[in-house]
C-alpha cells in the first residue's frame, strides 16, 4: 500500500493532501507550526487576529477557487471587485463588466485622468504581448518591456510598477517580463472575472487550510501540527521521517511542500541531490512588509482598496469593508526599497502619515494600535534568469511542492496550490497501479 508524507502545512501542501485524499490514499501531512497555512496565515496579536501578510487573490487563480469550490467554502468569504486601480487625486482605472479586451479598452477610454496618450501606450503593451502569443523569446526585465512599448510616465507610476511589484513581488527593473506577461495574459488579458481581485472576507488560515483540515480529518488523513520534521531519509526504498512521532513508520512517497530555505536541510541525507539543494539555496528573496493601523471606526477608505503614490506603502486595505473590522486598516509594501533601512516605528508613522494625506479635511486621531509586520522571505525574487527546480526530483517518489517550484507563475497562492496539485498528480501515476 503506497503511504505518502507530505511535509508543510502550506496552501501547496495542502492542496496536495486533499487531491491524494480525495483518490483514496493513506496520507499524513506534518506541519512545524500550530497553525496550518505558511506564509498565509492568520497571526494573533495583542488579540487581533491578523494575516502574517495582507492577500489578494485573482480571478485568474483558477485552481485555488477550484479547491475552495471543492472544500465548500461559501464563495461568500471573497469580496470580489472588478480589476481596479484607485490612487486617490490621481487615477481611477476601472475594468468595465465586458468581454477581454474591451472590458480594459472602456476602463482606460473612462478614466479621465489618462490622456489618449496613456490609453494608447497601454493598449500598445497588450497588442505587443499578444502578437507574440504572450512569449518573449529571450526573458529581460519588466523595465525593458515598458521602454519598449514606450509607456508613458504616468503608467509606469500608477500601473505598471505597482502592478508588477504587486504580482512578482519585484521592483520593474529586476522583474522577469515573460512572468509579468503570463500573469496579464491570465488575468487582464483574459477576461473580466480573471482579472478580478478577490479580498478574502476571513483570515487566511480560516479561508481554505481549516476547511482542508476538517475534510481532511473527515476522510482519515491526519495533520501533526507542531511537528517539524528534520530530516529525510532512504533504506531499502522506504523514506523515514526524522521527527515521526510513530517510530518505525515509513512512506513510499514523500511530498516536500516547505518553503525554498527549509529544503536543503531536510533532504541532506541524499547525496544525489546535491545540485537540486544548491539551486534551491541559490534563490533570491524579496521580503514583503505588512502595516496594521486600528482607527476609530468611522475612518473609510472610498474603495476597499486603494493604492498609494508618493508613500512607501503602495496599497492600503479597508478591512471594514471586507472583514468587517471598521477603522483597521493594511498597508502593504512589497519588495525591498527605502523602507528595507526603517525602523518599525518609522514604518508605522509613514503609513498613518499616507493615511492622513487620504483625509485632507479631517484632523485623523493617531491609530490606537498599530502592527509591523516583515516577512524578509516573503517570496523568491522573480528575476529573469532564475532557475526554479522542478517538482520531480533524481530521487524516485520523493517530490517537491510550493510557490517556488517551476511554474509560469510567480510566488503566490495559485503557483503554490498547481505545485501541490502536480506532485499529487505525480504520486497517483506511480502509486496507483495500471488499470489491467
Ligand atoms: C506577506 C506576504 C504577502 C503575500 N501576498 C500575496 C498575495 O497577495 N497573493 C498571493 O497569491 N500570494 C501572496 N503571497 C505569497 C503566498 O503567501 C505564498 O506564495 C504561498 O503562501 C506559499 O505557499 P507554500 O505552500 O508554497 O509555502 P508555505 O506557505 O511557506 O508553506 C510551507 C509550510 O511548511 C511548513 N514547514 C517548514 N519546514 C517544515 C518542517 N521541517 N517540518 C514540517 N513543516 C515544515 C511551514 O511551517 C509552512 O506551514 C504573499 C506572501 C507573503 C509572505
Amino acid at each position: 500500500m503506497p503511504r505518502i508524507a507530505i511535509i508543510g502545512a502550506g496552501y501547496a501542501g495542502l492542496a496536495a493532501a486533499v487531491e491524494l485524499t480525495r483518490a483514496g490514499l493513506d496520507v499524513t501531512v506534518f506541519e512545524s507550526s500550530r497553525v496550518m497555512g505558511g506564509r498565509a496565515r492568520v497571526v494573533e496579536k495583542d488579540g487581533y487576529r491578523l494575516d502574517n501578510g495582507q492577500h489578494i487573490l485573482l480571478g485568474a487563480y483558477t485552481e485555488t477557487l477550484k479547491l475552495l469550490r471543492f472544500l465548500k467554502v461559501n464563495p461568500k468569504r471573497l469580496l470580489a471587485l472588478p480589476f481596479v486601480l484607485h490612487v486617490p487625486g490621481r487615477l481611477t482605472l476601472r475594468a468595465a463588466n465586458l468581454p477581454a479586451p474591451f472590458h480594459l479598452a472602456l476602463g482606460l477610454l473612462q478614466s479621465h485622468e489618462l490622456s489618449w496618450a496613456d490609453r494608447f501606450a497601454a493598449l500598445r503593451l497588450i497588442r505587443f504581448l499578444k502578437k507574440c502569443n504572450w512569449r518573449l523569446g529571450e526573458d529581460y526585465p519588466v523595465s525593458e518591456l515598458l521602454d519598449r512599448t514606450r509607456q508613458t510616465p504616468i503608467l509606469r507610476e500608477l500601473m505598471w510598477h505597482q502592478l508588477c511589484v504587486a504580482a512578482l513581488n519585484t521592483p520593474p527593473e529586476e522583474a522577469s517580463a515573460q512572468v509579468f506577461a503570463n500573469v496579464l495574459r491570465d488575468s487582464v488579458g483574459a477576461s473580466a472575472s480573471a482579472s478580478e481581485m478577490l479580498i478574502p472576507r476571513v483570515d487566511l488560515t480560516e479561508l481554505l487550510p481549516v476547511q482542508a483540515g476538517v475534510y481532511l480529518g473527515m476522510n482519515g488523513t491526519v495533520i501533526h501540527t507542531a511537528n517539524p520534521i528534520k530530516r529525510v531519509s532512504q533504506v531499502d526504498g522506504r523514506f523515514f521521517l526524522e521527527g515521526d512521532p510513530i517510530e518505525g513508520s515509513h512512506f513510499s512517497h514523500v511530498i516536500v511542500a516547505t518553503a525554498p530555505y527549509h529544503v536543503s536541510s531536510l533532504l541532506g541525507d541524499f547525496a544525489e541531490l546535491t545540485y537540486l539543494r544548491g539551486q534551491i539555496d541559490a534563490l533570491p528573496h524579496e521580503p514583503i512588509t505588512s502595516v496594521y493601523l486600528a482607527y476609530d471606526e468611522d475612518v473609510r477608505l472610498p474603495e476597499p482598496m486603494v493604492q498609494l503614490s508618493g508613500s512607501i506603502v503602495q496599497w492600503l486595505f479597508d478591512k471594514g469593508q471586507s472583514t468587517g473590522e471598521k477603522g483597521l486598516l493594511a498597508g502593504v509594501i512589497s519588495a525591498s526599497g527605502p523602507h528595507t533601512e526603517l525602523s518599525r516605528e518609522e514604518i508605522g508613522l509613514q503609513a498613518h502619515q499616507a493615511v492622513e494625506a487620504l483625509f485632507p479635511h479631517k484632523s485623523l486621531k493617531a491609530p490606537r494600535w498599530s502592527q509591523v509586520i516583515t516577512e524578509k522571505r516573503a517570496t523568491f525574487a522573480c528575476r529573469p534568469g532564475v532557475i526554479r527546480p522542478l517538482g520531480i526530483t533524481p530521487v524516485k517518489n520523493l517530490l517537491l511542492a510550493g510557490d517556488y517550484v517551476d511554474s509560469p507563475y510567480p510566488a503566490t497562492i495559485e503557483a503554490a496550490v498547481r505545485s501541490g496539485l502536480a506532485a499529487a498528480r505525480q504520486v497517483l501515476r506511480t502509486a496507483t497501479p495500471p488499470a489491467s
